[in-house]
């Protein structure tokens, strides 16, 4: 039997420690490895595969679009991409949408719309404020804008214009606020470092600040948007609007793709401004149409609200019977939990050998990105793993 965790070190770049399994194969919230064995996956492809794995309407998606026309272009009108940037529009309170192909392009596009409108409404002004601990992606713009000292060190010197400041504190929005400053870029809640909630108020603080400025609010719903956090749109949760959002994550339901979407004011690319020539493809839009029609039909963010916040309670009693649980935290289906040193890695190796896979977002804390149609049992028998897993630390 090839042994695929040698030919991956001997050929692929080391950048990441992988979790020393093998998948071969998926079916809802469940995955097999090469030796047959399976596991309870509450990664889902990092929070992408949100109707869990293969479900029957996105690969029949897949199969059918591939089948009839793959890649043309943006040089071309096809069906499915307008088709979804219709279900987008009309389904959230953004105006327009450009659709490309991850999270990172996604963001890229709003900074650029939002240079645009610094250049075109604010005298030039190109400044973003983000946040400290906030993660963007990985181009080189959006390691400047991701509030990372650890990120930034390799890749000096980074582009300009990004000035993070610390989260969940108006005050310090406020005070980098200069007549240089076009947006404010925020995720709403900071996913990929650990599950950082905002206080209730802070983003309509943020907002009520843009408008005062006449600034953009740009919000990067890359892992929020798409019903995890129990509404359509994450902004829904924290009753705000944006002027320009970033989707990508579960918009696919498992197929690499991205969006960004803005109000009309911000809508400001004219020809020859963007282009993706993968954009907008016929599979990837096809496959991301019939999720997000999936999504909407069948209440899928309130089942993540509802189910997540089972999951919540489950992981509150674990927390009452295991002191070295110090935080339990989360909205809907983006879920984490903290302890009181960093045993992460330690327990994440434990589930694994009993049959359940979960992330590691910190070094003392593990993240639960479960697919958003899972039920009730299937919480249970996750909670069930990790009170053993729990029990032998
Ligand atoms: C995953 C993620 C990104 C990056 O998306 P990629 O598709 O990996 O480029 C950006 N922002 C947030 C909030 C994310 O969770």
């Amino acid at each position: 039997m090839t042994d695929w965790q040698e030919l991956d070190s001997k050929y692929y770049m080391q950048t990441i420690v992988r979790v020393p399994v093998t998948l071969v194969r998926g079916e809802g919230v469940r995955v097999w490895d090469d030796k047959g064995r399976e596991y309870l996956d509450f990664v889902c492809g990092l929070a992408v595969n949100c109707l869990g794995h293969c479900h029957p309407i996105v690969a029949d998606a897949v199969a059918e679009q591939a089948r009839t026309l793959m890649q043309t272009s943006l040089w071309y009108y096809t069906i499915p991409m307008l088709q979804l940037a219709e279900l987008l529009i009309q389904n959230s309170c953004l105006d327009k949408v450009f659709i490309c192909n991850s999270g990172l392009e996604a963001n890229e596009g709003a900074i650029k719309l939002a240079r645009r409108y610094g250049a075109l409404n604010l005298n030039g002004a190109y400044e973003i404020i983000t946040t400290n601990n906030s993660f963007h992606g990985r181009s080189l713009a959006l390691t400047a804008a991701s509030g990372q000292v650890k990120m930034h060190t390799p890749y000096k010197p980074l582009p300009v214009g990004f000035i993070n400041v610390e989260n969940n504190d108006i005050e310090a929005i406020k005070s980098a606020t200069t007549e240089k400053t076009c947006a404010v870029m925020l995720e709403l809640i900071q996913a990929e470092t650990g599950v950082n909630l905002p206080d209730d108020d802070y983003p309509k603080k943020v907002r009520e600040w843009c408008d005062q400025k006449g600034i953009l609010l740009i919000l990067d719903e890359v892992q929020t948007g798409i019903g995890r956090l129990g509404t359509l749109f994450g902004y829904q949760t924290y009753g705000i609007e944006p002027d320009i959002m970033a989707l990508a994550k579960g918009l696919g339901g498992g197929m690499p793709i991205g969006a960004f979407l803005a109000k009309e004011k911000a809508s400001v690319f004219t020809v020859g401004d963007h282009n993706s020539t993968f954009g907008g493809n016929p599979v990837t839009s096809a496959t991301a149409y019939a999720t997000l029609k999936y999504v909407i039909e069948n209440d899928i963010p309130g089942n993540a609200k509802q189910v997540g916040q089972y999951l919540i309670d489950g992981l509150k009693q674990l927390q009452r019977k295991y002191q070295f649980i110090t935080e339990v935290r989360g909205r809907g289906l983006l879920v984490a939990v903290e302890f009181d040193n960093e045993i992460g890695q330690s327990i994440l190796m434990a589930c694994l050998k009993e049959g359940l896979l979960v992330n590691q977002v910190k070094p003392n804390a593990l993240r639960f990105i479960p697919p958003l149609n899972i039920g009730k049992s299937e919480v249970d028998e996750a909670l069930g793993i990790l009170d053993k897993t729990l029990s032998t630390v």
